[in-house]
């Protein structure tokens, strides 16, 4: 969602004629942050440093994002180099607020920025992010998204057909949804009355151009069936679903209160498995969440041996400041964290390559979007999100192509050219 923002500042500042050409010479640096972990957004204070020691002079400094929403004013008091602070509901304000001094805009305004940002879309790549939904009321003990995002807002569906059409005039043919949580989607639509996700993928599937929609990121508690449905029915919509499940053991999962069992995660994945033959799943973890015992991580382990994850992310929890797991008891000492995140990540990556392993002689449609770095060779992405090698001299980018999956590696596969399916 970042990368979205990002580029929707960028889109906003060259309508106010500025020109991105690079952060070396640049008059106005805009750092978008992420408050997520603590990793993250300590990286701002060390970005803005080296900006300050920039030759030639330092740019004016804005802080975008999530850490100016945690942190308000007090970037301005730890980082003097800072000149703006906007939030992420506030940077549709950024030309305004550019126009002064030590500014600070951390609104969460009724009318949603989305009005105020340029219709068009400049141009994209093959595949483009379009925030559909943002926020979040789940309030899991170890987030901040509720405070930084707000609570959980969808765009109307007309705004999205707009803008998906937009990013289709602009070079998209795969289209990733965007939300906090994405499956609670409930736009208004112009005739009153509202849509789902699901009937929101079945629109965006009539957008000419469009041969590709992904969906990120879901909660379980909002799985439906309309959703799975989509999956059967609408051939763009891709068979993959992100589904975070966080830990494998249902003391730990009370404790974030995330509001689902390890069992009714189970039993959901099994349906949709059921009902959706092929479909990757991905998800999210966290390791040493506060009273995480070696019981509770081996669960988690489990969990992911049962699901068989195409990939998964996973993280050592951090202490975010203002969540209520930041102050429970039996914080997990870091060495501990450290040691079960690589193990974890060890159990994750054996998936990957079994469910890699395992796409080895199927054919599927792939969809170039970049070079490879062997001469004439591109790189696409299967319909359940694998990276696939193809050296083809007649093919391009924004080909999709029928490919033959020939070997696998850990991160990608090698593929064969079988016939191009619908050209650039
Ligand atoms: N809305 C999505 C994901 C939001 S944040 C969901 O509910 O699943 C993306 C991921 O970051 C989360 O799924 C979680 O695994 C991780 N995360 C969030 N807060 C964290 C924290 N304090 N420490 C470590 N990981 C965290
Ligand atoms: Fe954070 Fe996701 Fe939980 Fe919302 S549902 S609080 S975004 S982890």
């Amino acid at each position: 969602m970042n990368a979205y923002d990002a580029e929707r500042i960028g889109e906003l500042l060259e309508a106010e004629g500025m020109v991105a050409e690079g952060i070396e010479g640049a008059d106005v640096v805009v750092l978008n942050t992420c408050h997520i972990r603590e990793k993250a957004a300590e990286k701002v204070y060390s970005d803005i440093g080296r900006l300050r020691a920039r030759d030639g002079g330092a740019p004016r400094i804005v802080v975008a994002g999530c850490v100016a929403q945690a942190e308000g004013a007090e970037v301005l008091r730890r980082a003097p180099a800072v000149d703006v602070v906007v939030g992420p509901q506030a940077y549709h304000r950024l030309p305004e607020l550019l126009k002064g001094h030590r500014m600070v805009d951390t609104d969460m305004p009724v009318v949603p920025k989305f009005d105020a940002l340029p219709t068009r879309r400049r141009s994209v790549g093959t595949n483009a992010f379009l925030t559909v939904q943002e926020g979040c009321d789940k309030f899991c003990t170890f987030c901040v998204v509720p405070y930084t995002r707000g609570g959980e807002v969808s765009r109307p569906v007309g705004a999205v057909l707009a803008e998906a059409r937009a990013l289709a005039d602009a070079g998209a043919r795969e289209l990733t949804l965007l939300g906090q949580n994405v499956n609670a989607y409930h736009g208004d639509e112009d005739g009153g009355g509202t849509l789902d996700l699901a009937g929101l993928i079945r629109r965006v599937a009539q957008v000419p151009g469009i041969a590709r929609i992904r969906y990120t990121t879901s909660h379980p508690r909002d799985m439906t069936q309309a959703l799975i449905d989509a999956h059967r029915e609408v051939p763009q919509l891709m068979p993959y679903l992100h589904l975070p499940v966080q830990a494998g053991s249902d003391p730990l999962l009370r404790r974030m209160n995330r509001a689902h069992t390890r069992d009714s995660y189970m039993a959901q994945i099994a349906d949709i498995q059921h009902q959706v033959p092929g479909i990757a799943i991905s998800g999210d973890f966290i390791v040493g969440f506060p009273g995480e015992t070696d019981a509770d991580f081996d669960a988690t382990l489990s969990l992911v041996r049962e699901v068989g994850y195409a990939q998964a992310y996973s993280f050592k929890y951090s202490p975010r400041p203002g969540t209520p797991a930041a102050t429970m008891a039996g914080q997990v000492p870091e060495d501990v964290k450290d040691a079960r995140l690589a193990e974890l990540q060890r159990v994750i990556g054996e998936g990957a390559i079994a469910f890699n392993r395992a796409s080895v002689g199927k054919t599927c449609d792939v969809l170039f979007e970049r070079a490879g770095r062997r001469p004439g060779q591109l790189i696409g992405k299967s319909p359940w999100l694998q990276s696939v090698f193809v050296s083809d001299a007649s093919l391009k980018i924004g080909d999709i192509a029928q490919v033959e999956l020939v070997d696998a590696q850990p991160n990608s596969l090698e593929g064969r050219l079988v016939t191009l399916a619908q050209a650039a």
